[in-house]
């Protein structure tokens, strides 16, 4: 069995390795944990060395992105796509533009998606791409440009069978469609080469709310195994982008109470519950204006805007963080458990760090990790895949019932793989080593690659 001190020597190699990367040391670490182990009783994978094999990306691909904003002023940034693995499938996996883009935030992203596309049961790779531009503020035009140039470079990496991109952080319907467009134009091909696409252009039904809808419906099985439901919940949620916009939506519909959302610059309070008409409002906001989460008490003043502030300390009995990496830490988690919480599912990617975990875990409460909580987004897009090779548009309902299964085998691979002699489940444990077995199997049997 591996020890802690073999969990050590191999987290320090890779630390090593990638100098300079803690988001990437986080993420290999929560997986290692549970896998070393495993590996360890299981010879045939620690054999050929599956998981270190794992732990270095295919390739990573950076490159120069120029463009001009509305002064006329050439501007430069960095792009990148990591390509993970490719064993079950084409690499999968969103863009992310954001000021805080590094390598290392890439490729902690791209391991990640190669375990949570494993967990969907569905035939794709793990990668992520993105960019250090920073989308707020920018006009449409300079979004546009900025798409065009970053997709002249990417094209030559991408493809259908090769390598499909996908939305994340400042990457929503309209950037897709951007990028798309400009494939389009440079290959001279109409493929499912991106999903997230506009309905009447190879786009999906169910895609744009699939994130969202999946983290509660992994909520509701986690609940329902222990008996209990949503209705009457009490929840927060951060973020206020596509993740938390449709965990909202989708709670509201299963009758709990949704008391916050938040954005970077503070958590909107409001202690009477964010209704469907609320919500209609913050999207509008969100979508439209591209306006501040504040702004919402111009219409509702009954709420309060809690300036620089995390939702996690007002009393509730679920959250859901749907911002970003480490917006959940130690004394955060404490917080939430000393006020009551009693499950937690990650809509953001890798929410809560290390200590919170840990936290969680210690607790007992019902914690869903992101790479199992938030796989519905990636899992329509697969659907969207399908139906673009088919050239066929299943429906609403169809597709919606499609990610309500696929959500529930995620869960019930969690808990074969992640259930301990006393019944508990540990959620994480489960979703690493389910979503290792697939990829480890496929690497078995191509060999030494
Ligand atoms: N960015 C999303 C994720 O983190 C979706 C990726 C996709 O649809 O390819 O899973």
């Amino acid at each position: 069995m591996a020890t802690t001190a073999q969990l050590d020597d191999f987290m320090q190699g890779l630390i090593r390795r990638n100098p300079g990367e803690p988001e990437f040391h986080q993420a290999v670490y929560e997986v290692a944990q549970h896998v070393l182990p495993y590996v360890a009783a299981n010879p045939k994978y620690e054999r050929e060395q599956i998981f270190q094999r794992l732990t270095e990306p295919d390739r990573i691909v950076s490159f120069r992105v120029c463009w001009e904003d509305d002064k006329g002023q050439v501007r430069t940034q960095r792009g990148y796509r990591v390509q993970h693995s490719n064993a079950i499938g084409p690499y999968k996996g969103g863009i992310r533009f954001h000021d805080n883009v590094t390598q290392s935030i890439l490729k902690f992203l791209a391991f990640e998606q190669t375990f949570k596309n494993s967990l969907t049961g569905l035939p794709m790779g793990g990668g992520k791409g993105g960019s250090d531009f920073n989308p707020k503020g920018k006009s449409d035009r300079e979004i546009m440009r900025f798409c065009q140039a970053f997709m002249t470079e990417l094209s030559r990496h991408i493809g259908p069978f090769t390598d499909v991109p996908a939305g994340d952080i400042g990457v929503g319907g309209r950037e897709v469609s951007y990028m798309f467009g400009q494939y389009k134009r440079l290959v001279n091909e109409f493929t499912g080469v991106l999903t997230g696409k506009g309905l009447s252009y190879g786009g999906s039904e169910i895609r744009t709310e699939a994130t969202g809808y999946g983290v509660v419906y992994f909520m509701e099985d986690m609940l329902a195994r222990q008996g209990d439901g949503l209705k009457g919940k009490r929840c927060l949620v951060s973020g206020s982008g596509n993740v938390a916009q449709y965990a909202v939506e989708k709670l509201i519909q299963s009758g709990a109470v949704v008391l916050t959302v938040s954005d970077s610059s503070g958590t909107l309070y409001d202690p009477d519950g964010i209704t469907a008409e609320k919500l209609a409002h913050i999207k509008h906001l969100k979508e439209v204006q591209r306006a501040r989460i504040n702004a919402y008490l111009d219409t509702y003043p009954k709420a309060e805007f809690l300036p620089d502030r995390k939702p996690w300390g007002i009393p509730a009995d679920l959250a859901f963080p749907c911002a970003t990496q480490n917006e959940v830490l130690g004394e955060d988690a404490q917080q939430l458990v000393a006020n009551g919480c009693r499950g937690v599912s990650e809509g953001a990617n890798m929410p809560s760090n290390k200590d919170a975990i840990d936290v969680f875990q210690q607790a007992r409460i019902l914690y869903a990790p992101s790479k199992a909580a938030n796989a519905g987004g990636v899992a329509v897009s697969g659907l969207e895949m399908t139906q673009n090779s088919m050239r066929i548009s299943w429906s609403r309902d169809e597709l919606n019932q499609r990610l309500r299964v696929i959500m529930r085998d995620i869960h019930e691979k969690c808990v074969r793989y992640g259930t301990g002699d006393d019944g508990h489940v540990d959620y994480l444990k489960g979703a690493n080593i389910a979503g290792f077995v697939k990829v480890a199997d496929a690497m078995l049997a191509y060999g030494i690659v």
